[in-house]
């Protein structure tokens, strides 16, 4: 019972970050096969989000598919029922950043780093990397 109640509290926050119903997801695959990241991925988006629809948390949070995942939205403009999937992975960093977990500490970013980063690099990792 409790292991459900866990499941079921696990998804809705996931719903509620990302404002989206994760049981729309009938698990085509399109979104998997025009994901330009799917290979680097330990799980590929859809399997990410079929993890998210069984509240198998520890698996959800264990996947890299969140960090991989440029939002570049290929995946929800090909996607049939409308699921936007980089919300959903983003609602997944957002869960790991809340409880501290690759956060990034500015203050401990290399001085001679900064002045060479491109811009845009910057802008992704602290946009992925904070909150
Ligand atoms: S394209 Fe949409 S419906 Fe198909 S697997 Fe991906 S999220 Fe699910
Ligand atoms: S938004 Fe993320 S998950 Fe979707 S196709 Fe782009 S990299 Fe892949």
């Amino acid at each position: 019972m409790n292991k459900i109640l866990e499941e079921k509290d696990f998804i809705r926050r996931i719903e509620e970050i990302s404002n989206q119903k994760v049981s729309d997801c009938y698990q085509c695959g399109r979104c998997t096969a025009g994901c330009p990241f799917a290979k680097f991925m330990d799980a590929p988006p859809n399997q990410v989000i079929r993890f998210i629809q069984l509240g198998l948390k520890d698996d959800v949070l264990a996947a890299s598919a969140p960090w991989f995942c440029a939002a570049c939205l290929v995946c929800q403009t090909r996607c049939p029922r409308g699921v936007d999937i980089p919300r959903l992975m983003e609602a997944v960093r957002m869960i790991h950043l809340r409880a501290k977990e690759g956060l990034f500490d500015v203050d401990k970013i290399d001085k001679e780093f900064l002045l060479d980063a491109p811009p845009l690099a910057l802008m992704s990792a602290f946009s992925k990397y904070t909150y």
